[in-house]
């Protein structure tokens, strides 16, 4: 075959497999807009695994008609002017998830800006665009994704069951809505009654309730305030007591500078600080927010930017280890027994 280059809907179809691998990285990405535009309502519909319909209505800053037809090109974004990628702020930064998402599926985003601007609506159908056309709306962004991979077969293959697909959604949704608990979300699964969880205050008892509407109450009531601090990076949240255990690891929820992420570094901590108070094959709950300035981590290192890089991992790590540490010590009796599932 002769070397070419690409065309850009083929590029676009490649691109959005590493930022899009599932209905809950679309959502995940859709709903961090919505946090993005200063959202203080963001309403979330997932129906069908996710693969038939997500949608997500914020009353955040909205887009004019120009730049509507902006959002959904690769590569342009709002949010990275100073050109400093170990400064960023916001949670997208890539412009990249509206475009993957449009080669991929079915996607109409209506908005209106905030103030007396008019409402417009877009769509994407995969990688093929229609011109932007005025809409009906109040001020803010509705963002529709229908038939995810409708476009690209091979990656339907790929899917887990139906549920799964939802459980996964909803997961990426908690975890942003305990990033942030000064934004009320309602969640609708399925014609399911919604889960609704109201704004709450931005300090720690505003996180905590946040926490127990999310995760529920037991999770609260069987955990530890912690707080510690370390070389201008902060560790607070909620260390899960030893005999409120779980059989994975998929209760802990770990947020680094308000962006939820997975991450070894902070995965291998925990496991250190409970090592002495639970058997290898049990997992606390924790839900634990780290800040430091953000010129010592990297978050550009993976395109679903949950994945990222500590300039100085062994000072996270100590931090960690002692903050859970002195707060379980403190807190409860050495045993090792286990509870919950
Ligand atoms: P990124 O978030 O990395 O900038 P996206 O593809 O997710 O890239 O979005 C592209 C741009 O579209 C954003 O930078 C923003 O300007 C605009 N945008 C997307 N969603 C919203 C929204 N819900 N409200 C307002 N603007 C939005
Ligand atoms: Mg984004």
């Amino acid at each position: 075959m002769p070397l070419r280059l690409l065309p850009s809907a083929l590029v676009d179809r490649i691109a959005a497999g590493e930022v899009v691998e599932r209905p809950a990285a679309a959502l995940k990405e859709i709903v961090e807009n919505a946090i993005d535009a200063g959202a203080r309502r963001i309403e979330i519909v997932i129906d069908g695994g996710g693969r038939r319909l997500l949608r997500v209505t914020d009353d955040g800053a909205g887009m004019d008609a120009d730049e509507l037809a902006l959002a959904v090109e690769r590569h342009a974004t709002s949010k990275l002017d100073d050109e400093d990628l170990l400064a960023i702020a916001t949670l997208g930064f890539r412009g990249e998830a509206l475009a993957s998402i449009g080669a991929v599926a079915r996607l109409s985003i209506a908005s209106r800006p905030a103030g007396n601007g008019e409402a417009y609506e877009i769509r994407v159908e995969g990688g093929v665009k229609t011109p932007v056309r005025p809409a009906a709306l109040g001020p803010g962004t509705r963002v529709e994704v229908r038939d995810l991979f409708f476009a690209t077969p091979a990656r339907l293959k790929f899917l887990k069951s139906e549920r799964a697909e939802t459980m996964a959604a909803v997961d990426a949704v908690r975890r942003l809505a305990l990033a942030r608990p000064d934004i009320g979300f309602t969640l609708v699964t399925d014609d399911k009654v919604p889960a609704t969880w109201p704004a709450r205050g931005p300090d720690a008892a505003g996180r905590r309730a946040r926490i127990a509407d999310v995760l529920g109450h037991e999770v609260a009531r069987n955990a530890l305030d912690i707080e510690g601090l370390r070389e201008g990076a902060r560790l607070t949240g909620l260390a899960g007591l030893p005999t409120y255990s779980k059989a994975n690891s998929l209760s802990q929820y770990l947020f680094v500078n308000g962006r939820p992420v997975r991450d070894k570094v902070l995965i291998g901590a925990i496991r250190a600080a409970y090592s002495d108070l639970l058997p290898s094959d049990r997992h606390p709950v924790t839900v634990l927010f780290l800040d430091l300035d953000p010129r010592e981590v990297d978050v550009n290192v993976h395109p679903a930017k949950t994945e990222l890089r500590f300039r100085d991992p062994g000072l996270i790590r100590a931090l960690i280890v002692r903050t859970l540490t002195d707060a379980l010590t403190a807190g409860v009796p050495r045993t090792a027994s286990t509870g919950a599932d």
